[in-house]
């Protein structure tokens, strides 16, 4: 494990950013790369999503442009490249890939991505965005917007925050799951092999013509442990560009009863 530099995650040289620029979600990464200097072009590049070159005083951020289909994305790429400049122990030239998976090889790369996910989503207001509410799909997407990053940048933040026992995953059509986070209270084994009970498994084999769906289960619908007794709620989010299904389970609560299932 690296040693970090005077005890220094990378997240805090996001909020030192935040408090020196005073600034407020969506966060204004414009004027970061004004204040701090750097230059940020759209490149053909290949083989990579983005480059930090800092070169005789000169910083500049390329992006590849042609995979960058969503501002969401391109936001939480540039985000990335200043993190690559503010890290004190990362190189002066860093070319990417894999921006924001969290999950490279490169410890570098993670660092980077949280790095960026500190900077678009500062802590303190996000903690206090999620105070006394239940973490539900609706809650994430208006959030999303709010702060102008992806869904999955999003729910990755709430999670590592709430009480609420959650986690989020990709569904694909054969089955396979993908755990995109689950916040800290989470301990739950999800069965393996196709759910064909789950709203998810109908919404990607095309048995229910539905874009976003909430739906109650009992416990072993998605899990295999047999340690937990309770309801669930299922909420999934067909995303047709990329085959597969977004979907956020939970621990049914009192307040449940108040959400009109008409909604979706
Ligand atoms: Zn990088």
């Amino acid at each position: 494990m690296r040693k970090y530099i005077n005890d220094k995650k990378p997240e805090i040289y996001a909020e030192e950013i935040i408090q020196a620029l005073n600034l407020e979600p969506p966060i204004d990464l414009e004027k970061i790369c004004e204040y701090y200097d750097v230059n940020v072009n759209n490149e053909p590049l290949k083989n990579v999503e983005a480059i930090l070159i800092i070169s005789k005083g000169k910083k500049n951020i390329l992006i590849n442009e042609s995979k960058y289909i969503y501002n969401e994305r391109k936001r939480f790429t540039i985000a990335h490249e200043i993190g690559h400049l503010f890290i004190p122990w990362h190189d002066n030239i860093s070319g990417c890939t894999g921006i924001g998976n969290f999950n490279s090889e490169d410890n570098v790369e993670n660092e980077a991505d949280l790095f960026a996910s500190a900077l678009l989503i500062p802590k303190n207001d996000i903690i206090k965005d999620i105070e006394g509410k239940s973490v539900t799909l609706s809650l994430i997407e208006e959030l999303a917007r709010k702060y102008q990053v992806s869904l999955g940048a999003m729910t990755r933040r709430i999670l590592k925050y709430t009480d609420d026992n959650v986690v989020a995953l990709f569904y694909f059509k054969n089955g396979k799951k993908i755990v995109q986070a689950s916040s800290a209270s989470f301990s739950s084994s999800l069965k393996s092999g196709k759910i064909k009970e789950s709203a998810a498994d109908k919404m990607i084999t095309g048995k229910m013509y539905k874009s976003k769906v909430l739906q109650e289960h009992t416990y072993n619908t998605w899990f295999s442990d047999s340690k937990e007794g309770y309801m669930i709620v299922e909420e999934s989010l067909y995303q047709s560009n990329f085959d597969r299904v977004f979907t956020l389970i939970r621990k049914y609560t009192f307040t449940d009863n108040n959400e009109s299932i008409l909604d979706f």
